[in-house]
């Protein structure tokens, strides 16, 4: 990752903003945005080295300055530290830090202060990315603003978005992402932001949280280390966020479906294949949005989004027009034609049990009276409940009534055993290791109006099925 138009710091203020110490070059000498990727290094960064599972980016330090790194930092652990310095030319200033990661973040943190713009935060177990996307396109109607490219959530990501923040932004929007218990403390730490959320709250990333009570003591820290002067977005209708809610003593904006709230949403009906309406209630006004996106998880979405904008000052016309602007990104629930009339859903973006139970119950619902085929792969990374949460995904296959059940991957056996249990009948259960074993009886199966998911954890590459199946109608 590199910042092309970064930041300017002279290097005494990276010493301040990390902590660290200036080993070697001038207090005054200037850096000019940062990277921690020495192949995109771009003349004058401050070259950030970071530890991976595979790569040390210390390694690279020679490449760095190669490149024209306007200075560096170091791990004061570092091996042999000192005498790589003593090979680093002098007037390139060395700052040694106790842990780079951490810098990487300090620094961030300095900027944003710096920088002083509102920053808007949204973690939870699903919706984040599309929420965001949701809330930008609202809000860039009124403001310039930043927000996380992609899914770059975690403690690189989220630091490298802030250090894009520029005088003409307005504000920011970053997505907050955990694997493990203590990140979204450090992450809000980090944005410290004005107006925050957490989506919901479910079994994901279950391999590094454990339980779903860690999960919400997990998601719950963004309201605990927000500022008591910022606005706490809350989702009324996940009942987890009830014990959140009552520890929160700062303003907040509500949104649900059930559940009384400064926003509700009513009258939801579906439009056209991929899209729905519905009544957007605020107080004693209300105004129709159209959303190109379906499912039910996506109105908490556009919900969510109006919440935010609305904390951010937004009224509801202006709301309903930007989220009518919105598209759903690639390989989130995107809805391919086929020649022959079925649909094909691309939701091969990423899966975990919530996920896979919300697309296969906009399926269900999408279809009406015609058919549908799932098309499963493993959901990853759950911990030692997963053979059990591939249970309850094949369960819940079997109550929306696939027509036909297609599974990748070790743990399909669970997914399998659970449809059966649901009343599946076997012959409409397969299990599957290459694409091209599936999809002749696929496409032999499916008729005008039949719908097909796709779905799966992102390394068990289920875009290679989308991609067989549209090569081959
Ligand atoms: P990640 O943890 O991978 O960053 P995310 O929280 O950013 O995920 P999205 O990328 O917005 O989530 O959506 C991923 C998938 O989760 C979607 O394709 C959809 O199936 C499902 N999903 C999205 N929003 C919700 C929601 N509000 N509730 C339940 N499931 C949802
Ligand atoms: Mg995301």
């Amino acid at each position: 990752m590199n910042q092309k138009f970064g930041p300017e710091f002279p290097a005494d203020e990276v010493v301040t903003a990390t902590g660290g110490k200036l080993l070697q070059g001038e207090a005054a000498c200037r850096l000019r945005g940062v990277s921690t990727d020495s192949r995109q290094l771009v003349q004058g960064n401050l070259y950030i080295p970071l530890k991976g599972d595979r790569f040390d980016g210390h390694d690279f330090l020679g490449e760095a300055i190669a490149r024209g790194a306007g200075g560096l930092l170091m791990d004061a652990h570092h091996a042999g530290m000192l005498e790589t310095v003593s090979k680093i030319p002098g007037s390139c200033p060395v700052i040694v830090v106790e842990d780079t990661l951490r810098a990487l973040g300090d620094l961030a943190r300095f900027w944003r202060r710096r920088s002083g713009q509102p920053v808007i935060a949204i973690t939870g177990s699903s919706g984040k990315t599309t929420t965001k996307e949701m809330t930008a396109a609202v809000l860039e109607q009124t403001f310039s603003v930043l927000k996380t490219e992609g899914n770059l959530n975690n403690l690189i990501g989220l630091p490298l978005t802030l250090l894009r923040l520029e005088r003409s932004h307005d504000l920011a929007i970053v997505e907050l992402g955990t694997n493990a218990r203590g990140e979204i403390k450090r992450l809000t730490e980090i944005a410290e932001p004005d107006i925050g959320l957490v989506t919901n709250i479910g079994p994901a990333h279950l391999e590094g949280l454990k339980t779903l009570e860690n999960i919400r003591e997990e998601k719950g820290d963004l309201y605990g280390t927000m500022s008591r002067s910022g606005v706490a977005v809350f989702n009324a209708d996940d009942e987890a966020m009830a014990p959140l809610r009552r520890l929160w003593t700062g303003r907040t904006v509500t949104y649900g479906v059930i559940s009384q709230a400064d926003l509700t949403a009513s009258d939801i009906a579906k439009e056209g294949v991929a899209g729905q309406s519905f009544r957007l209630n605020c107080g004693p006004d209300s105004v129709s949005v159209r959303l190109s996106a379906s499912g039910m998880h996506n109105i908490y979405n556009a919900l969510a989004a109006a919440a935010l904008s609305r904390a951010s000052g937004l009224g509801i016309d202006k709301i309903s027009q930007g989220l009518r602007n919105f598209r759903p990104v690639t390989a989130r629930f995107e809805i391919h034609c086929l020649p022959n009339g079925a649909f094909l859903v691309d939701d091969t973006y990423n899966a975990n049990p919530a996920s896979v139970r919300e697309a296969l119950k906009t399926i269900q619902t999408l279809k009406g009276s015609s058919r549908s085929v799932a098309i499963l792969g493993d959901m990853l990374e759950l911990g030692p409940s997963a053979e059990q949460l591939h249970e309850a995904v094949g369960l819940e296959a079997a109550a929306t009534d696939v027509g036909r059940l297609y599974l990748k991957g070790p743990l399909s056996r669970s997914t399998a055993a659970g449809a059966a249990k649901g009343g599946l009948p076997g012959e409409r259960i397969r299990s599957f290791e290459n694409a091209d074993e599936i999809v002749d009886p696929i496409l032999s199966f499916v008729e005008q109006g039949d719908w097909i998911l796709v779905k799966g954890s992102r390394r068990m590459k289920m875009e290679e099925i989308v991609k067989k199946i549209l090569d081959r109608t």
